[in-house]
């Protein structure tokens, strides 16, 4: 039972590390087509936003406004376009026009704020102007982190005459995300760059995560809650949240420009979605662990009933080899007939047997007369044969239920179940005449003399053995070749 127990755990966790293995897949498809759509959005952003820029700086109006400083004439001429970018994406924060000197010019999105330098801190408006080419990717503003595309501006002569920006707000990315493929997002910002927007805009909403990182805009107080640290070194982490499981598992990095480390972001998946594929993928992980709990069940039974088996026929051969050995034990190896101990043994039984049951049982004691002559005339070996022969002949002459034996010597003994001692003496005449007709060669004549006694409630067997040995006395006392049965004739 050990063995299955054994066998039904390796299973189990055979099956947990497959349900492992599926959610790895799992969280590397996720990621794969996270980091794709996230490169995507930024570059689809930044080619919408750099063409719609473009557009604009096309205008000679625009152009001209900005060229002579005259902010009310070029607020004039984009205040309606920006109104409706803004009606087209929310989330489009800032349209910025910036002088050569880095100042700020007009902020369609704040008209009544300019004239500030932003060069000590807005570096992609520096370069822009310094370089007169183009700059696009994520800074970190004094409002919040932004997708920005910046441009510089030049006069209808091709003379650099400033710059030009859009700025999306981050969370367009994650609306993206969320709308269009159900990923929700966590944005982990890095303290020191939380600490500057935090400073101007106090109405954002924030959670302190570790040393490190807060979570700005924190969207469902629950998931933000439970994501434990481990979720930024470990390929993911299981979140269950409000009885929903939940795949968290980091993205990639955000950067700005600069390659300075904004933050980090991590992606939320549903795992609703795989609970039908995770279901039938641990249907198929517990079948297969049943199928094989019943294998090895199986092959178990195979083993232990080769064992029985071989135990089996190992006892068969024991028993046969008992059998031959107990037959072997009881059995006089020269005459084939009983030996004294077991003829004494079944003696004793059918002495209780004829006890119990009120049955005849009589007893005939033969000894070969003049054996010793016999053995000093013809040899030992003649002596042998002479008493094979004469067991041989008594054995083909009694009855199956009848029992045998040598009692000793040249003296047998002969149980006759259920016989009286008138019917034991007729048997007893017959194997007399049997044998002194029979011609043994060596020497031709052999006679026996026979002494026979009934069982009349003796106790034990000696008792009987006794009045039947009386008998053989008188015959062999009074010439041999005689049966005598006791009690005596008178
Ligand atoms: P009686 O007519 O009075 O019985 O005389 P007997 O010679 O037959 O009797 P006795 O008991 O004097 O001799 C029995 C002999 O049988 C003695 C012994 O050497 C011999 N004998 C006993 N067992 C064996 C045997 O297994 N083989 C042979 N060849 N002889 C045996
Ligand atoms: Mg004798
Ligand atoms: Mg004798």
């Amino acid at each position: 039972m050990s063995l299955i127990g054994f066998i039904t755990i390796i299973f189990l966790y055979m099956g947990h590390l497959h349900y492992l293995f599926v959610l790895e897949t799992i969280v590397d498809e996720e990621r794969d087509v996270a980091s794709k759509i996230y490169t995507n959005t930024f570059q689809l952003v930044s080619e919408h936003y750099e063409s719609v820029a473009n557009s604009i700086l096309m205008n000679d109006a625009v152009i001209d406004a900005f060229e002579r400083g005259d902010r009310k004439q070029l607020l004039k001429l984009t205040a309606p376009i920006y109104k409706e970018l803004v009606a087209q994406n929310p989330h489009l924060k800032i349209m910025h026009f910036h002088t050569k000197e880095s100042r700020s010019f007009l902020r369609l999105h704040e008209p009544e704020k300019f004239g500030d330098d932003l060069s000590d801190f807005r570096y992609m408006i520096n370069r822009v102007n310094h370089e007169k080419k183009k700059q696009i990717g994520m800074e970190v503003g004094r409002y919040g982190i932004n997708y920005r595309v910046a441009l510089p501006v030049f006069n209808k002569k091709g003379e650099h005459i400033g710059s030009f920006e859009f700025g999306i707000d981050m969370n367009y990315v994650f609306d993206i995300f969320s709308k269009n493929y159900g990923i929700e997002s966590i944005v982990f910002v890095n303290k020191d760059i939380f600490k500057i927007i935090h400073k101007n805009n106090k109405k954002l909403k924030y959670i302190s995560f570790n040393d490190h990182y807060y979570i700005i805009n924190p969207q469902e107080i629950c998931l933000n809650s439970m994501v434990p640290a481990s979720v930024l070194s470990d390929k993911y982490v299981l979140v269950n949240c409000n009885g929903i499981e939940n795949m968290v598992f980091l993205v990639t990095d955000m950067k700005s420009v600069l390659g300075e480390d904004i933050g980090k972001i991590v992606f939320v998946k549903n795992m609703d979605g795989y609970a039908k594929q995770i279901a039938i993928i641990r249907g198929i992980s517990i079948a297969l662990g049943i199928i094989l709990i019943l294998f090895s069940f199986y092959l178990l039974r195979k083993i232990l009933n080769r064992y029985a088996h071989v135990i089996h026929t190992y006892q068969s051969q024991l028993e046969i080899k008992n059998r031959s050995l107990t037959k072997i034990s009881n059995i006089d190896h020269l005459t084939k007939a009983y030996n004294r101990r077991c003829i004494e043994n079944v003696f004793r039984k059918e002495l209780r047997r004829a006890a119990r049951y009120f049955k005849p049982l009589s007893v005939i004691i033969l000894d070969i007369d003049n054996f010793k002559k016999i053995n000093d005339i013809y040899g030992h070996n003649s002596g042998d044969k002479v008493l094979k022969n004469v067991a041989k002949i008594i054995t083909g002459m009694i009855r199956e239920t009848d029992h045998f034996g040598r009692w000793g010597g040249e003296e047998f003994l002969i149980l006759a179940t259920e016989t009286s001692l008138e019917n034991v003496a007729i048997m007893a005449e017959q194997i007399r005449k049997t044998l002194d007709a029979y011609d043994f060669s060596e020497p031709h004549n052999v006679t026996c003399s026979i002494g026979i006694a009934e069982f009349s409630g003796e106790v034990n067997l000696e008792d009987l053995v006794a009045k039947a040995d009386s008998a053989l006395y008188k015959a062999k006392k009074t010439g041999k070749n005689k049966v005598m049965a006791y009690p005596f004739e008178q």
